[in-house]
């Protein structure tokens, strides 16, 4: 955080070098903004593959073909969902939030695309729908679906107020990945990452700069759904902190599950190509 009291005096053209304005980090007018009407036309007529229902305070896998839709809907109350993706393939190729919060900003929604991690940056999920878009940004600069969190963790936890938690998103996550493909806890604890925080609303605070967290404004029926651009192997933890309005990391919250269903399409949307290797051509200047 910034010193309330800076230690150094400002110079005098202090005022000037702070109403520089800003620039874009990366301008995303190169990546073509996907038109979403031919992916909802492929919703007509899709035939439901699977549903998992995910517990409270609990995480599981699901596997989403390539060309095929997932939706994460609220069930039953307000809550939290913690997203990671991974190449079916490949646990080495997961969701990079850090990029996909620089190309898209800092909460995603309908248009956006979830990007895998370096050396590959491809498109992993196209997001063709969110319920929430009505939400915008609220006063206090507050929005859903955010990259710029991480995802509850015991270690985060002890750190701060010691104890031992073990239903973190982390941990749940950790647990399914585990399940998923029979790696012992450790190994599977390497393959989770930052996720995509599902129906979560949070910011930034103006005068601190600091994570807040606010009671999410999902009701069940609302949903987020995505196309796999990807074979993809997703895990979602329905987060001990429910709905994220006061305490999570802890049994406090009310939680409630969170179900994910995957669609296979009638047909494939009118004119998606499936992403190729990002390329760079990896020499690094050697
Ligand atoms: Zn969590």
């Amino acid at each position: 955080m910034k010193l309330q009291i800076p230690s150094h005096q400002e110079p005098r053209d202090a005022q000037a070098r702070k109403d520089v304005a800003p620039v874009i980090c990366y301008p995303v007018d190169g990546l073509a903004r996907p038109n979403l009407e031919p992916f909802h036309a492929a919703r007509a007529g899709w035939r439901r593959l699977s549903e998992t229902l995910v517990p409270p305070r609990d995480a599981r896998c699901f596997d989403v073909p390539a060309g095929h839709f997932f939706r994460i809907t609220s069930v039953e109350g307000p809550q939290v969902g913690d997203l990671n993706l991974w190449a079916a393939q490949d646990l080495s190729e997961r969701f990079f939030s850090g990029k996909t919060r620089a190309l898209h900003g800092t909460h995603l929604s309908a248009g956006d695309r979830m990007w895998s991690c370096l050396p590959y940056l491809r498109p992993m999920a196209l997001i063709t729908d969110d319920s929430l878009d009505w939400y915008g940004f609220d006063e206090f600069g507050g929005s859903v679906h955010d990259v710029i969190g991480t995802r509850c963790d015991p270690y985060t936890h002890n750190l701060l107020g010691g104890g031992q938690y073990h239903h973190c998103c982390h941990s749940n996550l950790t647990r399914a990945v585990a399940d998923r493909f029979g790696l012992p806890l450790h190994a599977a604890e390497f393959a989770v990452h930052d996720v995509l925080n599902v129906f979560m609303c949070t910011g930034f605070t103006r005068e601190s700069g600091q994570y807040f967290m606010k009671a999410s404004p999902v009701r069940p029926g609302d949903y987020l759904e995505f196309f796999a651009e990807i074979d993809l192997v997703g895990a979602l933890s329905a987060c001990p902190g429910g709905d994220c309005s006061t305490l999570h990391s802890s049994d406090h919250a009310a939680c409630y599950p969170l179900l994910v269903e995957v669609f296979a399409p009638f047909a494939l949307p009118l004119g998606w190509v499936a992403p190729t290797a990002n390329g760079y051509n990896r020499t690094h200047g050697r």
